[in-house]
């Protein structure tokens, strides 16, 4: 007999989430966990970066306070009381969340699990040698870990993933940051505003390589400005640790050019954790690093489903939530249960400035070549909240498909747009029309009106520029 009806493997964002909605729905469930419940994003990604980057936001208005009428003198921070803060802050909602397992009764079972094998339709998991389990439905949400280059190894002193790069001992003078996606930006928004001397290294021809190439260009002028150097379509050839330095070699425009700096940071993308799972014992396909699923999550394997990290992309925390969701009702039978639609899910970066987006980028809408395209733009110059706020530098962009009225995608920059677009997901999720986010009534002054002024500017009735 089945010791439980769900079992997850994994208490990140995907696994946690999967788990109370399982016991809201009845299932007897377990949530095993090797290392921390809340996984990367609570201990090792969003939340504590995000503790930091509210720190060089602040250290930035800190050394711009004469604008607003502000003198202050010898502005000084504590590396370590930085560091303490954002780990307090993960610690805090790591316990969270093991309050909440308790709060709907999911039993957490410390430990590295496997699948032993199957009997009947039922799948056998081991722990250790004590502790083994069987449940029909077993959920993988192992997450991921990030990618290492060969001859270009984190060595974890000089050389930093992501966790070396949000707990240092101290604060480094210059770094080199290898990739531009979101989390190696966000790295490199954080050191540049306290202080370091920043490169950022991108194989690829545009930093943010799966944001719209306006904003993306638009992103790489203001963080110039500030001073980080920035080299696209360009690779990092050598890495060679002296003492306390190391010495990079570095081929931009087919020329190799030496730098030195403190510390390297290597975003160069993630690996989905599939090794040591006895994934062999079962149809469950991996392909290029990530678990093979349905747009229910299911697997080859009936009774093994993968979410989050594990599985295919984007690699966001609330894309491994919503499938956690999503999974548990279809397991449940629920009929409101809907597959996920991928154009829907936004994806932000909290440098300074933001980055946020949802849908389609103008490259791809124009690509798909399906749709009569409608374009807005709206700089926050234009806009009076901005212009008040201090934060003129920003724009939103909204592409529409001119026949049907369907908002395609919208891409915007400037503060806090990582909690605007929301409005822009919302509207995708409605399928609203042109007309419909055009009749909505924007509160001023606020950010969002130009949001709404895109939106007008794509139909030619823009008011305010
Ligand atoms: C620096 C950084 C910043 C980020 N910022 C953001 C952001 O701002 N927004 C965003 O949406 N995403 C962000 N991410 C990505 C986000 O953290 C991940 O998408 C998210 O954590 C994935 O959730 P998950 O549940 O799939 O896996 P994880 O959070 O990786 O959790 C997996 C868990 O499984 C456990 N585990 C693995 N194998 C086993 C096993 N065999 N037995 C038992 N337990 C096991 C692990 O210990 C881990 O706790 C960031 C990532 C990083 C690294």
């Amino acid at each position: 007999m089945a010791d439980y009806d769900v079992v997850i493997i994994g208490g990140g964002p995907g696994g946690y989430v999967a788990a109370i909605r399982a016991s809201q729905l009845g299932f007897k469930t377990a949530v095993i966990e090797k290392e921390h419940m809340g996984g990367i994003c609570l201990n090792w990604g969003c939340i504590p970066t995000k503790a930091l980057l509210r720190t060089s936001e602040i250290n930035h208005l800190l050394h711009s306070l004469d604008a607003y009428g502000f003198k202050a003198e010898k502005i000084s921070f504590d590396f370590k009381k930085i560091i303490d803060r954002s780990r307090a802050v993960a610690n805090q909602l790591a316990s969270g969340v093991r309050h909440l397992m308790k709060k709907n009764k999911v039993t957490v079972i410390e430990g590295t699990a496997q699948i032993k094998g199957k009997q009947g339709a039922e799948i056998e998991l081991i722990v250790d040698e004590k502790t083994s389990l069987k449940a029909p439905h077993v959920i993988l949400a192992t997450g991921a870990r990030a990618r290492q280059l060969p001859g270009l190894e984190a060595d974890g002193k000089l050389i930093w993933t992501y966790k070396e790069a949000m707990t240092p001992e101290k604060m480094p003078s210059s770094l080199l940051v290898v990739g531009s996606g979101a989390i190696g930006i966000e790295f490199a928004s954080f050191y540049r505003l306290m202080g370091a001397d920043v490169t950022v290294v991108e194989v690829q021809d545009q930093i943010l390589p799966v944001e719209d190439k306006e904003i993306s260009a638009f992103a790489r002028k203001s963080f110039e400005k500030q001073g980080i150097k920035i080299h696209t379509s360009s690779t990092v050839k050598s890495l060679k640790t002296n003492r306390d330095s190391v010495a990079a070699t570095l081929e931009i425009g087919g020329k190799a050019q030496e730098i030195t700096v403190d510390r390297v940071i290597l975003a160069v993308g993630i690996v989905g954790n599939t090794e040591n799972l006895g994934l062999e014992k079962t149809k469950v396909k991996v392909e290029k690093g990530h678990i093979v699923t349905n747009e229910w999550c299911a697997t080859n394997e009936p009774g093994i489903y993968a979410i989050g990290d594990v599985a295919a992309g984007p690699w966001l925390a609330h894309k491994a939530s919503h499938e956690g969701v999503l999974c548990i009702e279809k397991i449940k039978g629920l009929k409101t249960a809907h597959p996920m639609k991928k154009t829907n899910i936004p994806g932000c970066t909290y440098s300074y400035p933001q980055i946020a987006s949802v849908g389609l980028t103008e490259e791809a809408a124009k690509a798909s070549g399906k749709y009569e395209l409608k374009i807005g733009r709206f700089p926050y110059l234009a806009n009076g909240k901005a212009i008040a706020m201090g934060e003129p530098e920003g724009l939103i962009k909204t592409i529409f498909d001119g026949k049907t009225g369907e908002l395609l995608g919208a891409h915007m920059i400037g503060a806090e747009v990582t909690e605007l677009i929301q409005g822009f997901c919302l509207a995708k999720t409605l399928e609203a029309t042109e007309q419909e986010i055009m009749d909505t009534i924007f509160p001023h002054p606020t950010l969002s009106e130009a949001m709404h002024e895109s939106v007008l500017d794509a139909f030619g009735k823009v008011i305010h520029f």
